[in-house]
């Protein structure tokens, strides 16, 4: 074999299963399909759970990847424009690190010491039963290349090839939303030592949301796939001026991103064969959108369970399986609590 693991994704839930791997001391590839550091769609907040576990693993998150403001308060929730109920992060109100995802990312995946090849987009694998051969393209040369190895993980995040190719079925019943996100230079009289959740369905049928990154205005929505984004939007930016004076100057960036409702309805997949999934590829997404504690756990318990594997002949699948139970359940009961929070079905389609 030419690696022992090679794992597709270089998010936090792939960084984790390559640090423990190599820990272990396997040989490791990490192939990602842009180039790094890469932008990734998110309200970049290191949950106490998720910085506990970047410390403990990986050390102190430097200084390059944080934003102003460093330390966010905790999670606003807005059931209406007016009412709102906070969430305080850590117990002291100790505040929770603002980030920015390309930075922490990067800054993971070169602390993981395994070999990183970016540019590099998983096409198709074969699972042959004793090794794995995954077909992958070079996006600047469009040359394809083989590599072979032992265990093929999934860190793709919600959209995964390995998932649809393993299962097709599966994957034709899952549903879909789609989440939109806008960055503007500008100003607002909103609490930027906040991240604002706003639960009024006509905001975004998941929910909207709101926070400030280095004096950026970021706000989005996310809405069933096939809705149009547009009329929900509207009515919240509109709100957003009214309310929190929200002027908007200029638009730096916008984004979108798609999830599943794996995590509401506790459809994990964790794999087959010798193809273990992880973080959001394997259905891991707390309630509100958190998924990076669980990207990490789930990473680093793959990890051992393949390391298992590979040293003792156990079956990697099976102990994979046994060590998420927990985190699992966790997630299944996190939306539950989030939809006791705002009142109705986060994800209502
Ligand atoms: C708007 C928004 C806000 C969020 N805010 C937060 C937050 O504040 N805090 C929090 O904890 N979580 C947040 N999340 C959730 C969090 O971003 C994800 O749960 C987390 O990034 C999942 O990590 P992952 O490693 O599983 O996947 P990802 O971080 O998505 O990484 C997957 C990687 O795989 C690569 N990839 C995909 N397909 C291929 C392929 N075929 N070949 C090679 N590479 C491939 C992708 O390019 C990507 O780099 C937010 C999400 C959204 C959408």
């Amino acid at each position: 074999m030419e690696y022992d693991v090679v794992i597709v994704g270089a998010g936090p839930s792939g960084a984790a299963v390559a640090k423990g791997l190599v820990n272990e001391g396997l040989k490791v590839l990490v192939i990602e399909k842009k180039k790094l550091p890469r932008y990734k769609m998110c309200s970049g907040i290191i949950f106490k759970k998720s910085q506990e576990i970047t410390e403990k693993h990986f050390g102190k998150i430097p200084e390059t990847a944080y934003v102003a403001p460093h330390l966010l308060k905790g999670v606003r929730l807005w059931p209406d424009d007016e009412h709102f109920s906070d969430w305080p992060f850590g117990k002291e109100g100790s505040g929770a690190p603002n980030v920015w995802r390309s930075e922490y990312d990067y800054w993971l995946i070169k602390n993981s010491g395994a070999e990183v090849r970016d540019c590099c987009c998983l096409k198709t694998f074969k699972d042959s039963g004793n090794y794995v051969t995954l077909e992958c393209l070079n996006t600047l040369n469009n040359e394809t290349a083989l590599i072979t190895c032992n265990y093929l993980i999934g860190a793709e995040g919600g959209v995964s090839v390995i998932r649809a190719a393993l299962d097709p079925e599966f994957e034709k019943n899952l549903r879909w939303y789609v989440a939109y996100q806008n960055y503007y230079e500008g100003s607002s009289d909103i609490d930027p030592y906040f991240y604002h959740g706003f639960l009024n369905p006509q905001y975004g049928n998941v929910y909207a949301w709101f926070n400030v990154k280095d004096g950026l205005q970021i706000f989005g929505a996310a809405v069933k796939k096939g809705v149009k984004i547009n009329p929900y939007l509207a009515k919240y930016t509109e709100m957003l001026g009214k309310r929190f004076g929200l002027k908007l100057e200029k638009l730096i960036r916008q984004a979108s991103c798609m999830g599943n409702d794996m995590c509401v309805t506790g459809r994990f997949y964790l794999g087959k064969g010798r193809v273990l999934l992880v973080g959001e590829a394997a259905g891991f997404l707390n309630a509100f959108g958190e998924g990076i504690s669980c990207a990490l756990s789930t990473g680093l318990f793959a990890a051992e369970a393949v390391s298992s594997g590979i040293k003792s002949g156990n079956n990697a699948l099976a102990l994979y399986t046994e060590l998420t139970k927990l985190e699992r359940r966790q997630t299944t009961m996190s939306w539950k609590l989030g939809a006791k929070i705002a009142g109705r079905d986060l994800m209502p389609f």
